[in-house]
């Protein structure tokens, strides 16, 4: 069988079951090659109760994406265990209630894309058959909708989504790749974010700017504050966006 990919909507049944009874259980989790986004790493980092940049050292890879030149992370390759995730165990996702986005989504795959009427974004939705997923045709008795709402998959997408648009202004603004200096504020304002919240609270990144002292401690409050700053951050250095401040 070759993998395919059906389209389906939010409203058709899932005809899909995933359980630690399938002969399959776990072949999810390795072989990886998925990229890692930053509010990924953000939940995980905080999982295993490590900075950002202990999290990032010992889990993942950096490499720079051909044609945007912008940081693209991974799972640190690992061949001696054919790939697998470092957090797959043999009862399961060590980490599920923080897993990825991707692990969330699998095996669907989501798109987004502007309605031109209304300007939101509509969801498209694809369910992806691979060949070692032996969940297909299993009765769930769910929707897709209610499959989804089963993954707690919302607070992901919304954050990925932001990132979508970041990626989108970058295409317009610059295509093309981004010089090292450029993409290490990419990478440290949107994955590093305990190096970048040193850089606001001890090494003055912000104090040209005299923001609000107000602003700043919350945008260091906590890290989706820190995350959402460093995505308007970004825009600002490298896009020449002005700096959004929000309440
Ligand atoms: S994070 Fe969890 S669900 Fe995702 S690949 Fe790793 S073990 Fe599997
Ligand atoms: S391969 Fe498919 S059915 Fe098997 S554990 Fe993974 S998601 Fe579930």
């Amino acid at each position: 069988m070759n993998d395919e990919m059906l389209p389906v909507t939010l409203d058709d049944p899932m005809q899909f079951n995933c359980s630690p009874d399938n002969p399959c259980f776990n072949q999810c989790c390795r072989d990886l090659n998925q990229a890692l986004t930053p509010y990924d790493v953000l939940r995980m980092k905080n999982a295993v109760n490590l900075t950002s940049g202990q999290f990032l050292q010992k889990y993942t890879s950096r490499h720079t994406g051909p044609g945007s030149g912008l940081p693209v992370l991974t799972f640190k390759p690992n061949p001696a265990t054919g790939h697998a995730c470092p957090f797959v165990t043999d009862s399961g996702c060590s980490i599920y209630s923080d897993r990825p986005g991707s692990c969330r989504m699998y095996p669907l795959a989501r798109a987004i894309a502007k309605d031109r009427r209304t300007g939101e974004n509509a969801e498209y939705f694809a369910l992806i058959e691979e060949e070692h997923c032996k969940g297909f045709g299993g009765r769930g008795g769910k929707t897709v909708a209610q499959w989804l709402k089963g993954q707690d998959v919302v607070d992901y997408n919304t954050e990925n989504d932001k990132i979508l648009e970041l990626i989108s202004l970058k295409n317009q603004i610059r295509p093309g790749n981004l010089d090292g200096a450029e993409e290490d504020i990419f990478y440290t304002a949107l994955y590093d974010l305990d190096n970048f919240k040193i850089q606001i609270q001890e090494k003055g990144l912000l104090d040209s700017l005299d923001l609000p002292a107000e602003y700043v401690e919350n945008v260091v409050a906590d890290d989706l504050s820190l995350l959402n700053f460093g995505i308007a951050w970004v825009k600002y250095q490298l896009f020449g966006k002005a700096l959004q401040i929000q309440d």
